[in-house]
């Protein structure tokens, strides 16, 4: 079906056992990405993003995984590992935020990327490394025939993450998944990071998610946008209409927090007040009403029913939202 999305996820749960009890990181999360485009996945440490991405590749460690992954009409919950490996690379590949923890220390930037052309290929040795220069060329860095014989030391940070890059595209996959690959990275390399996953990703229609805490990152390269908060989803909806007219009470705090131009230089930052939910003791209704402005102001029947009872996902204002009291709607005190 030339339309079917590429991965989708339903109602996947993702369950760590602590000394302290069970910690439900991702809790009943459901979310599409389809080829060509880009998923940005925002939302604060700990709202569970990261773990969805980990989830989703297989390598949630040590935690319990239900529900369905589905890539490219393949059930991924319960593979056995050995087929997750060759899935892993050959058709889903992910980047990190330090990709110094992820490069080989003793190993050139050419051995990586050939040795990972070569275990997914079956290629021979001289073919898996003029591979690995063509990948370096393609990622933008220069004199790629020289620098594949450099160590990752001898790289900077910008083009550490282009060699990892070019390593997770060495075997073509459909899916790529970028967890804050350019958290570490200056604001000008990080433009141009970006401007490479985004050209790649139209040369090879690759479907990308985009993970990050950085809302401007996600306005930049993102077609679709999940806001996660405490492991759920709070709002999913196309980039535009995320940022014209945010629908969670979360997602317009989280936009609020954002710099702006006008700001005076002397302007503090907007933090958001309160703190991220416990995931050990997990209140019974929205995990945001404790620091929700919308609640805060409503009467006390709706607040109530904010603290007591859990908000689903619903199709509302062409998006889904999980709210009792979407923003827009003629709740307790009009539109806003
Ligand atoms: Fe705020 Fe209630 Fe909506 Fe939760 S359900 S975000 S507490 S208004």
């Amino acid at each position: 079906m030339a339309d079917a999305p590429l991965l989708s996820v339903r109602d996947l749960t993702v369950t760590f056992r602590t000394p302290h009890g069970p910690v439900r990181a991702v809790d009943s999360l459901a979310l599409t990405v389809r080829r060509g485009r880009t998923l940005g996945i925002v939302g604060e440490s700990g709202s569970g993003k990261s773990v969805t991405s980990l989830a989703v590749m297989g390598l949630h460690t040590g935690a319990e995984v239900t529900g369905s992954v589905v890539l490219d009409g393949r059930e991924l919950v319960g593979l056995p590992e050995r087929e997750l490996r060759r899935l892993r690379g050959r058709r889903m590949a992910m980047i990190f935020q330090d990709p110094l923890s992820s490069l080989h220390p003793s190993y050139t930037a050419g051995e990586q990327i050939a040795e990972h052309h070569r275990v997914h290929f079956g290629s021979r040795r001289a073919a898996a490394r003029s591979r690995a220069v063509e990948l370096l060329g393609e990622v933008g860095i220069p004199e790629p025939a020289r620098r594949a014989g450099e160590y990752p030391h001898q790289f900077s940070g910008g083009m550490r993450q282009r060699v990892m890059i070019a390593m997770a595209l060495a075997c073509e996959p459909d899916l790529l998944i970028a967890d804050e690959p350019t958290t570490a990275l200056d604001v000008t390399v990080q433009a141009q990071i970006l401007e490479l996953i985004a050209r790649l990703q139209e040369e090879r229609g690759l479907a990308v998610v985009m993970i990050t805490h950085d809302l401007g990152v996600v306005a930049r390269v993102a077609q679709d946008v999940l806001v996660m908060y405490g492991g759920r989803a709070a709002e999913q909806a196309p980039v535009e209409t995320l940022f014209a007219r945010p629908a969670h009470p979360y997602t317009r705090v989280l936009l609020d927090s954002l710099p702006r131009l006008d700001d005076a230089d002397d302007a503090p930052l907007r933090a958001i007040p309160g703190s991220p939910p416990s995931l050990l003791t997990p209140a019974p209704g929205c995990a945001f009403a404790p620091r929700c402005p919308r609640a805060a102001a409503a009467p006390p029947a709706d607040r109530a029913r904010c603290a007591d009872t859990r908000p689903e996902p619903e199709a509302a204002q062409g998006r889904l939202v999980a709210c009792h009291l979407p923003l827009h709607t003629p709740a307790h005190g009009g539109a806003r």
